[in-house]
C-alpha cells in the first residue's frame, strides 16, 4: 500500500467527483521506481471504478499516461507523483475525467486559442512546494487544448536527464525540446509567454480607476479589498498574485490561523480578492509611474493605467551577494530556495551564504540531503536565533566559517566552488563544492519608481503613518516599504492602512 490511511480516506471523497472513465497507460520497468509506480496505479484503480490501467510502452520507463475515453489527455507523470505532487495526480485525474478546471472565462479562451504544437516537459522535484502549480498549469492547457501535451517528469527517478541537461533548479520547464523557464511560473505568466495575454491595447483602453494597487502579495490584496469595499473602481496588477508567501512552506503566526501553507494562503488571498469588484491584471509589471492631471502607471507591455490614487506593494525579493559569477550559474549551481532545490544537490557539498535565521534554516534542511554544508557569514557571528544554532552546532557534516567576504563563485558551465576573503587575516581560501544557497535576506521591488517617490538609501519606500508617499495621491504599504518590520500580518494592516488612506485623500480632493 504506497498511500497511507488518511490520505486514502480523502482520495476516495475527491475521486467519487470523477465524471467519466479514465484509463491510465503505464509503462514500466522492474526497477524499484516501476514497483512503486505500479503499486500507486493499482491502488487507485482499486478505489475507483472509473480508473483503469493498462500497460504499455511510452517513450519514458516509468511514466503513465491519462486517456480520457480513447482520447489521450496530453498528460504524462514520469516517475511517481507523490509528495507534493500528489496533488497535481488527483486534479489531473478529475479533470480529464471531465471535471472543469477551476480557472477564469479568459483563461479558457486564451488557452483554447493557442495554435501550434507545444510540448512542454517539466522537471520537479517531489519534496519542491513551487512546482506543482507549474505542473497544474501546464496540465491545465494539456486538457483544454489538443495541441499541448505536458509531461511531469521526476528528476531523481530520471537521474541521468537531469545531469545531461545540466537541470539545477526546479521546475525546469522545456518547450519542444528548449528551455522555456525556470522556477515559478502562473498560468497568465505562462500564457503571457506564449504571447496570448491581453494585449497592450486591451490593457490601456479602461476608464481610470479611482485607486489601483500595484502588486498582489498580502499587502496589496489587502488594500485593494479595503478600497474594493468603499464602493470605488480598483484595480490590481501584479506580476505574481500571491507574492513572497507563494515561496514559505508553514505559517504559523498570522493570527487566528494556527497553522497554513504558503501556496494555500496565496489561493485564499486570490479568492478574497475575487469576491470583491476588483479589476485583477495578472502577470504584468509596472515599469514607470508619472504624476500628471491623474497618475499614470506604464506597463512592461507598453499599456498606460490611469488612476486617481495609487498603493505602491510591490514587496521585496531575495537578495543578491552580488559577487562574480552569481549570475552566470543562477540555476547552474546558484540557488536561492532550499527547499525547491536542495534534492537536486544529494551526495554533493554545498554552500550557504549567510548566517540570519534563513541561512541556517536553508543549512539545517540542506544537511539532511546534501554531503556536506558550509555556511559563510560576513559577521565575526552567526545572526540566527540561538535554538537554530544549537540544531545547526549538533549536525555532524555542518562547517560554519565567519568573518568571510564571498569574493567569486567559481566554475566553466557550472558551479565548481566558491572563494573568500577571511576578514580577519585577508587571507584567501577556495572551497571545491557544486552548489551555492544564497540567503541573505531582501531587497524592496522599487527600482522602476526611481526618484518619482523618496526612497531610503536601501531603497524602500518613505511612508507616513497614512502610508502616504512624498507624491499627493500615491500611497505605499508591506514590504517595499520603511515598516520596520517585515511580516504578513504587518503587510496586511499596512495595506488597509493605505487604503484608508487613499480614500480620504480621494474625498478631500
Ligand atoms: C521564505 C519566506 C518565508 C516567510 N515566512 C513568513 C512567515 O512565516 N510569517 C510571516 O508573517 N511572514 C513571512 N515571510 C514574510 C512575508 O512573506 C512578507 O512580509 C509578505 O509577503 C510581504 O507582503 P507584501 O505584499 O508587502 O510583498 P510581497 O509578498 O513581496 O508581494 C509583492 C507583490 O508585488 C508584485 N510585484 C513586484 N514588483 C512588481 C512590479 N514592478 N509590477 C507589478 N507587480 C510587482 C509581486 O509579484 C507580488 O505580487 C516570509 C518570507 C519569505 C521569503
Amino acid at each position: 500500500m504506497v498511500l497511507d490511511k488518511d490520505i486514502q480516506a480523502q482520495l476516495e471523497q475527491y475521486l467519487q467527483l470523477m465524471e467519466r472513465d479514465v484509463l491510465l497507460k503505464v509503462s514500466a520497468g522492474s526497477d524499484e521506481v516501476s514497483m512503486d509506480m505500479l503499486a500507486l496505479v493499482h491502488e487507485l484503480a482499486s478505489m475507483s471504478p472509473k480508473i483503469q490501467v493498462e500497460r504499455v510502452s511510452l517513450p519514458r520507463t516509468p511514466s503513465f499516461r491519462l486517456m480520457r475515453g480513447g482520447e489521450d489527455t496530453g498528460i504524462t507523470f514520469a516517475g511517481v507523483p507523490l509528495g507534493h505532487e500528489f496533488t497535481s495526480l488527483v486534479l489531473a485525474l478529475l479533470q480529464a475525467s471531465g471535471r472543469a478546471p477551476k480557472i477564469e472565462d479568459s483563461l479558457v479562451k486564451q488557452i483554447q486559442s493557442l495554435r501550434g504544437e507545444y510540448h512542454f516537459e517539466t522537471y520537479v522535484s517531489l519534496s519542491c512546494n513551487v512546482c506543482p502549480d507549474v505542473v497544474q498549469a501546464l496540465n491545465v492547457m494539456s486538457i483544454l487544448n489538443p495541441g499541448v501535451t505536458h509531461t511531469m517528469i521526476d528528476g531523481a527517478a530520471f537521474k541521468d536527464e537531469v545531469e545531461a541537461k545540466d537541470i539545477l533548479a526546479v521546475p525546469a520547464v522545456y518547450l519542444n525540446g528548449t528551455l522555456f523557464g525556470s522556477g515559478r511560473m502562473s498560468l497568465e505568466e505562462i500564457l503571457t509567454k506564449l504571447g496570448s495575454g491581453p494585449t497592450p491595447s486591451e490593457l490601456a483602453d479602461q476608464d481610470p480607476f479611482d485607486v489601483l494597487v500595484i502588486g498582489g502579495g498580502p499587502a496589496g490584496a489587502s488594500a485593494a479589498i479595503y478600497a474594493a469595499r468603499k464602493g470605488i473602481r480598483t484595480g490590481i496588477v501584479a506580476e505574481r498574485l500571491g507574492g513572497q508567501v507563494l515561496d514559505t512552506l508553514g505559517i504559523e503566526n498570522f493570527i487566528s490561523v494556527k497553522y497554513t501553507e504558503g501556496p494555500q494562503f496565496a489561493a485564499q488571498l486570490e479568492e478574497h480578492v475575487k469576491q470583491y469588484d476588483i479589476q485583477v491584471m495578472k502577470a504584468q509589471r509596472a515599469k514607470r509611474l508619472e504624476k500628471k492631471s491623474l497618475i499614470e502607471v506604464e506597463l512592461e507591455s507598453g499599456a498606460v493605467l490611469k488612476s486617481k490614487a495609487v498603493i505602491l506593494a510591490t514587496g521585496a525579493r531575495w537578495r543578491n551577494v552580488g559577487v562574480p559569477g552569481e549570475d552566470k550559474f543562477k540555476n547552474k549551481g546558484v540557488a536561492y530556495c532550499p527547499h525547491c532545490d536542495g534534492p537536486l544537490y544529494q551526495g554533493k557539498d554545498v554552500a550557504v551564504i549567510g548566517g540570519g535565521n534563513s541561512g541556517i534554516e536553508a543549512a539545517i534542511d540542506l544537511a539532511g540531503i546534501v554531503r556536506h554544508v558550509t555556511v559563510l557569514e560576513f559577521m565575526p557571528e552567526l545572526k540566527a536565533d540561538a535554538v537554530l544554532q544549537k540544531r545547526l552546532y549538533s549536525l555532524p557534516n555542518v562547517t560554519v566559517v565567519t568573518n568571510a567576504a564571498t569574493k567569486e563563485i567559481t566554475g566553466t558551465d557550472k558551479v565548481d566552488g566558491i572563494t573568500y576573503t577571511d576578514r580577519d587575516t585577508g587571507e584567501v581560501h577556495h572551497i571545491d563544492l557544486q552548489g551555492v544557497f544564497v540567503q541573505i535576506g531582501l531587497v524592496p521591488n522599487t527600482e522602476w519608481l526611481g526618484d518619482t517617490v523618496e526612497r531610503t538609501r536601501t531603497g524602500e519606500i518613505v511612508v507616513d503613518p497614512r502610508g502616504a508617499t512624498s507624491v499627493p495621491g500615491v500611497f505605499a504599504a508591506g514590504d517595499c516599504t520603511n515598516s520596520p518590520y517585515k511580516q504578513i500580518i504587518i503587510s496586511m494592516g499596512s495595506g488597509a492602512n493605505a487604503a484608508l488612506g487613499a480614500f480620504d485623500y480621494l474625498i478631500r480632493t
